[in-house]
């Protein structure tokens, strides 16, 4: 056996080396290059989002030296590439492309700077345990003084918060999970259980009430920090936290990190300062808050097998999306209620829009939650018009999944065990000591088992139904214990249905999805067909609700629509109204008032 020293760190070097040209200039330097010719590959995806996006794409230009001469790097395949052997320290310098506004990739403008770590940092093959140093260096030119760095990188010894400077990682895997914003950001901060909390800002936001964002961020942390700690010993699994919010006309999305998240979203929604009431956006913000938050337990400490490691070269599959995704999405809202943020009425609302949207799409009859996580890298993530015909998201359909499984446990254990109990014992078995040495993962099959022995319940035709089948959810009736009656909303107008989903074309109403036993399919119209006309009169972008609500269901029109260039003629038969909307109304009973009371925490 040989004697294994401590690795030496390999050291990143990142430069936005012109924000004009949209340029990231990065320098790998490696002590100890592998003898054979040392390999580097840049991820094709990132974690949390599943698709196979090939980063190394935006590599421009790239060159290696060794001891000042230059060494020969063979491109192998898409992202790839060998050094030539050589005896010395070895530099690999590489020039990025970073326009991507999203909280996937990389982007960088005379703005702001933000990259992920998996957009520009080559992995070292054979020294991904190796201590990671990287020198965050400002921009040249005076218009970039005034730049900051937020990331949840450690500063190293002699450089500043929110400074240039070198930061550390104790590996690659924790470079590449933490994501480095840099610009004149507006910056934040509050403790959550004893725990700072940071808040970067990115562009222009006015009259903020940052006051009241913290406020509200600190008791979702602070509600969710015990849910997994309860008791007097709450702690957070992290010693500092970062949120990087990126603020843009109109956006929405959201990347989970292990000691911080990217969230991207409309200045609209954040709330502005003298205004105390709670708007649709503002709740949509915190969900998202929420949403990203819950995932520091679930899916970056608590995982799949199959992320544990990621092997980020090729799609990882794993049919557990719906525990990790779906599960979270029942908390988000569920923390919102729980930590007073929302009233319990507002909660309902949030569920009633979950139950909609599930039941619109005949989707969720032909794939279940778990074939929807398997498939996540070929279906969901990229949707085509033919979705809401074909598949069911793991994230909505998975939250009425926990929220069914919530409320059976409730029942079925009149009350002495939750879904928190399971989220609990996930936590302490597979999350809790994740980066603390034992960087285990749940196997595929060991959900039931964990889950029955928790609850102490016979799970099996849940699963049977609610993972691996297609029926819809009991819902109704898991909500009447709760005191909760759960209906459909019958149009007013009564309008009757098209089947279809439209999209604006300019003046023009084109169908962008065509649902599957709808009336537009009947009648042989498709999506990407443009209406033209329905009984010989017009229809515009703005005016077809107008003209169906003039007929009545099995009423016989005559749509004009063309198909490319080709006019069509075509008799359709107008469906029964398309039921959107559902609602959910509390009674006064009291044992259901307490148990919702429990559930709630409100
Ligand atoms: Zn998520």
């Amino acid at each position: 056996m040989k004697a294994m020293s401590a690795p030496s760190a390999i050291r990143y070097a990142i430069v936005p080396k012109s924000p004009a040209a949209h340029l990231f200039e990065v320098t790998v330097t490696v002590s100890n290059p592998a003898p054979g010719g040392q390999r580097f590959t840049l991820p094709a995806w990132i974690p949390g989002s599943y698709m196979v996006r090939e980063f190394a794409r935006n590599i421009v230009t790239i060159g290696a030296t060794c001891r000042g001469r230059k060494v020969a790097l063979d491109k192998l395949d898409k992202h790839t590439w060998q050094a030539a052997p050589c005896k010395g320290t070895l530099i690999v310098t590489y020039e990025v492309y970073a326009w991507d506004l999203s909280v996937r990739a990389a982007h960088l403008d005379d703005t702001h700077g933000f990259f992920n770590g998996t957009s520009v940092f080559l992995r070292v093959e054979g020294q991904e345990h190796a201590p990671c140093e990287v020198d965050i260096l400002r921009p040249r030119g005076a218009a970039f003084k005034a730049w900051r760095v937020a990331t949840a990188l450690a500063p190293a010894d002699g450089t500043a918060a929110l400074d240039f400077g070198r930061y550390l990682a104790v590996d690659y895997d924790e470079l590449i999970d933490s994501p480095v914003e840099m610009g004149t950001f507006v910056h934040g901060a509050f403790k959550a259980c004893g725990v700072t909390h940071e808040v970067a800002i990115t562009g222009p936001v006015p009259n903020l009430d940052l006051e009241r964002l913290l406020r509200d961020m600190k008791k979702i942390c602070e509600a969710q920090i015990r849910l997994f700690e309860p008791g007097a010993r709450a702690r957070a699994p992290m010693s500092r936290y970062v949120f990087l919010l990126m603020t843009v006309g109109d956006g929405y999305g959201g990347l989970e990190h292990r000691a911080s998240t990217a969230l991207l979203a409309s200045r609209n929604d954040l709330p502005v300062q003298g205004q105390a009431r709670m708007s649709d956006a503002y709740r949509g913000f915190l969900g998202l808050v929420s949403h990203e938050y819950f995932h520091t337990w679930n899916v970056k400490r608590i995982k799949p097998a199959a992320f544990a490691p990621y092997t980020l070269s090729v799609e990882n599959y794993t049919r557990l999306l719906w525990l990790f995704e779906g599960f979270t999405s029942y908390y988000d809202d569920l923390m919102l209620v729980r930590s007073g943020v929302i009233e319990p009425s507002a909660y309902y609302e949030l569920v009633a829009k979950t139950v909609a949207n599930v039941l619109r799409g005949s989707g969720r009859l032909k794939q279940t939650v778990a074939e929807s996580s398997f498939d996540a890298w070929t279906k969901y993530y990229r949707q085509d018009e033919n979705a809401p015909n074909a598949i069911v998201s793991y994230y909505t359909k998975g939250s009425l999944v926990a929220l069914a499984l919530d409320l059976t446990i409730r029942a079925q254990t009149r009350g002495q065990k939750s879904l928190d109990d399971i989220m609990r014992a996930l936590w302490q078995r597979y999350g809790r000591d994740f980066y603390r040495g034992k960087p285990i993962g749940i196997e595929e099959d060991a959900v039931q088992p964990l889950f029955e022995e928790v609850s102490g319940l016979d799970l099996s035709e849940f699963f049977a139904t609610a993972i691996n089948g297609t029926r819809d959810l009991p819902l109704a009736a898991l909500l009447a214990r709760m005191g909760l009656t759960l209906e459909p909303v019958t149009p007013q107008n009564g309008r009757p249905a098209l089947g279809a989903k439209t999209t604006k074309r300019g003046d023009e109403l084109a169908l962008a999805q065509v649902l599957d036993g709808g009336a537009a399919q009947a009648a042989g119209l498709s999506a990407g067909d443009t209406l033209v006309a329905i009984d010989g009169l017009r229809v515009t972008a703005g005016n077809l609700d107008k003209l169906l609500e003039r007929y009545r269901p099995g009423d016989r029109v005559t749509v004009h629509a063309f198909r490319r260039d080709e006019l069509r003629e075509t008799p359709l038969t107008l469906g029964a109204p398309e039921i959107t909307q559902y609602r959910i109304t509390e009674s006064r009973e009291r044992a259901a008032a307490q148990r919702r009371e429990k559930w709630l925490g409100a």
